[in-house]
């Protein structure tokens, strides 16, 4: 079993974009980086192994999710080694009901799993436009980072009778309420560009918040993989 701390984040469910009349959404503000969990960062200019279940290493599948994956490379000092066979440290699983949405264990809690089991899942089919978005966000959680949105200053107004009809206790406190002020954790200044930010549909909220769907790296995602797993060594 896992243990309930290592639980993996979901991506949010797909949310609609809000009619904007009706709505009068309302944008967070701008600022940068991210939140990781230093315990769990994998260590210095490692390689990581990752095996897709089903998939031969040259079927489009995979390549699409190396595509996608790539784009953390230049940002960080790990390597990523797509293996045959399920002997490896990421093991990724199609799931053919996820849609827009994945999961992933975070950082090196992938070890905790045991082997036969996925330590990450994603949509089955590579072509939909949301597929890259979910690679960056769900290998974000590989590279050891938490929701941007948990960020303890995000100050997101929830509607929390709205989240207890969606999610479940566990759900909301894994995936989507504020992490605890904890030495666990690096929190760095809370990014609302982050692709480790969900999508808000504003009914989750007191305020009407609306809060779109992140696709690319921010800049805070790339000074949090800069700063986590830098290519040249800090100098005191
Ligand atoms: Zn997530």
């Amino acid at each position: 079993m896992i243990p309930s701390s290592t639980l993996p984040p979901y991506f949010a469910p797909q949310v609609e974009k809000p009619d904007e009349e009706s709505h009068q959404p309302q944008r967070l503000s701008r600022s940068r980086r991210n939140v990781g969990e230093p315990a769990r960062y994998w260590p210095q200019n490692s390689t990581i192994k990752i095996a897709i279940y089903d998939y031969a290493v040259d079927d489009p599948y995979v390549l699409a999710i190396k595509k996608a994956a790539a784009e953390w490379g230049p940002h960080i000092n790990l390597r990523f080694e797509f293996v045959a066979g399920e002997d490896a440290d990421v093991r990724i699983a199609a799931n053919p009901t996820l849609n827009h949405t994945g999961q992933s264990m975070v950082g090196t809690a992938a070890q905790e799993v045991p082997s036969g089991h996925p330590t990450m899942t994603l949509p089955s089919d590579h072509t939909a436009q949301s597929f890259t978005a979910t690679v960056l966000h769900e290998f974000g959680h590989m590279l050891g980072a938490h929701h941007a949105h948990q960020h303890p200053d995000a100050n997101i107004p929830w509607n929390q009778a709205s989240l207890d009809r969606h999610f479940s206790p566990s759900s909301q406190r894994v995936n989507w309420l504020p992490l605890p002020r904890s030495d666990q954790y690096e929190f760095s200044p809370y990014d609302p560009d982050s692709i480790m930010h969900y999508s808000i549909n504003p009914e989750l909220t007191t305020q009407n918040l609306f809060h779109s769907r992140n696709a690319t790296l921010s800049a805070g995602d790339i000074a949090w993989a800069n700063k986590t797993y830098p290519k040249v060594p800090h100098t005191p």
